[in-house]
């Protein structure tokens, strides 16, 4: 696909949107990036890159006259396919495509690719630290950091990229075909945007729907809807699992990760090396090894890289210890599940902070191990009544209400004794108090440094 001439329409102004616009106006196309926001809403936007490079920018409505001699519509990550202007675009056989499909396009490297429901940014991260102890140039991106079409083009034909894929972004893939895939889990998410179950797996099947026979899909054993897609990829299968001994694929067995392909064992290490904590880890774990082992890493670099990597920021990450108690960020929790991942991750007994701006979901799993796992919880934010409430009637006994997150860690401060650990997980979006998840992680950490 060449893009030099041709007219693009980018739609949705935001970081992926204003970076693809640059990347193909550059390449020598004649780009109008469009966002239904009007200039108005939109002032804060740094569009400076935009006017710098020459495309066109059509802001407020979206009519059929931003369709006219156009060869290709780019959709960023938040805009549905299944807008009016896409479908009328569609009818009118204007090729439709996602943002990494330009990036596919534009790209000389292989691509290693990396998608399901949770999981995503933690597997992708991992694995480009392991790639990286190669001598390859690594890209790392996709959902995570710059927009991916921008990023490809410093790789190089000898280098590898690493890419965190979501649901959106394989909505609309046409060639896109990475030589490495991953499919981490299956739960049912974003079905307001893909209406059912089946069309968002339909969507992440597309990962691999290019692939060939000299191409590797990972998929999880233990997750029923993964493994059943091994009975429709073109490429070769290798299976992850937590539970089970598997003839063929990476394993946990007495306490070891070991490898089985093509006849041969290998023995990775003993996953209470590994320093990322729960479960829900180990299938991250397994499902990067399992991708670096068809990107080339050997296994000491995997092994090395496993022995040091403590986890990607605000998820479950380790702050520090104080007293003999240490202290986990997992900001990145914003609903129960989440945070019910968290609390199982420990052994130790916990002091929880949690709350923050309810999203109004069911507590009773999470109030039932709390009551299990935490012996102090403390709320704090707009979910304070209800927690408070639910907490109550699953008979949790210390519950602390406080004002603000500085009143919540010096409260747990002043309650912890070894071996107990706190834990800032809040099953709760940050937005009552900060401006993101990122924002209340980052103030957690600079309290308890401060203790
Ligand atoms: P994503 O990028 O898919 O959102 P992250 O790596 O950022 O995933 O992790 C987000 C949250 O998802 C974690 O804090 C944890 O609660 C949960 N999680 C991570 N990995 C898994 C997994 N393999 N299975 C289930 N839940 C997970």
């Amino acid at each position: 696909m060449h893009f030099k001439g041709k007219k693009i329409l980018v739609l949705g102004a935001g970081i992926s949107g204003i970076s693809v616009a640059c990347v193909l106006q550059n390449r020598g196309a004649q780009v109008t990036l469009s966002d239904s926001k009007s200039a108005e809403l939109l002032k804060n936007k740094d569009l400076s890159a935009i006017h710098q490079c020459g495309v066109t920018l059509a802001l407020g409505q979206q009519g059929e006259e931003l369709l006219q001699d156009i060869d290709y519509i780019v959709l960023s990550p938040g805009i549905s396919i299944e807008i009016p202007l896409v479908k009328i675009a569609k009818a009118k056989n204007i090729t439709v495509m996602s943002e990494i499909e330009v990036a596919y396009q534009l790209c000389t490297a292989p691509i290693v690719a990396i998608t399901g429901t949770n999981g995503k940014t933690t597997t992708t991260t991992l694995i480009g630290e392991m790639v990286k102890t190669t001598d390859r140039n690594v890209v790392v991106g996709g959902n995570i950091g710059l927009a991916l079409s921008q990023e490809v083009a410093e790789v190089g034909e000898n280098g590898i990229v690493v890419a965190e894929i979501s649901s959106f972004q394989l909505e609309g893939s046409i060639h896109f075909r990475p030589r490495v895939a991953a499919i981490l889990n299956i739960t049912p998410d974003h079905l307001d945007r893909h209406h059912s179950l089946e069309n968002y797996i339909a969507m992440k099947e597309r990962i691999f729907a290019n692939q060939t026979k000299d191409d590797y899909i990972v998929l999880n054993y233990d997750d029923i809807i993964v493994r059943e897609m091994a009975n429709k990829v073109p490429s070769k299968v290798f299976f992850f699992s937590r539970k089970v001994e598997l003839d063929s694929g990476i394993f946990v067995k007495d306490g070891m990760i070991i490898i089985r392909w093509q006849e041969k064992t290998y023995i990775v290490c003993p996953i209470s090396k590994i320093q990322l904590r729960g479960g829900h880890n180990i299938e991250n774990v397994l499902a990067a090894c399992g991708v670096a082992f068809f990107a080339g890493v050997t296994l000491i670099s995997m092994v090395q890289t496993l022995f040091n990597f403590t986890g990607v920021e605000h998820r479950i990450e380790k702050v520090t210890v104080v007293n003999g108690v240490p202290y986990y960020n997992d900001s990145k929790a914003t609903n129960p599940e989440s945070s019910i991942k968290a609390l199982e991750a420990f052994e130790e007994p916990i002091i929880l902070i949690a709350g923050g701006r309810d999203k109004n979901t069911d507590l009773t799993a999470f109030m039932k191990l709390i009551k299990e796992k935490v012996e102090h919880l403390i709320l704090l934010g707009e979910a304070q009544e209800r927690f408070e409430a639910a907490a109550f009637q699953h008979d949790v006994s210390q519950i602390h209400n406080v004002n603000s997150l500085s009143e919540a860690v010096q409260l747990a401060y002043h309650l912890a004794k070894e071996p107990q650990v706190v834990l800032l997980s809040p099953a709760c979006a940050s937005y009552d108090m900060f401006t993101s998840y990122e924002e209340r992680g980052k103030v957690f950490k600079r309290l308890v440094y401060e203790l």
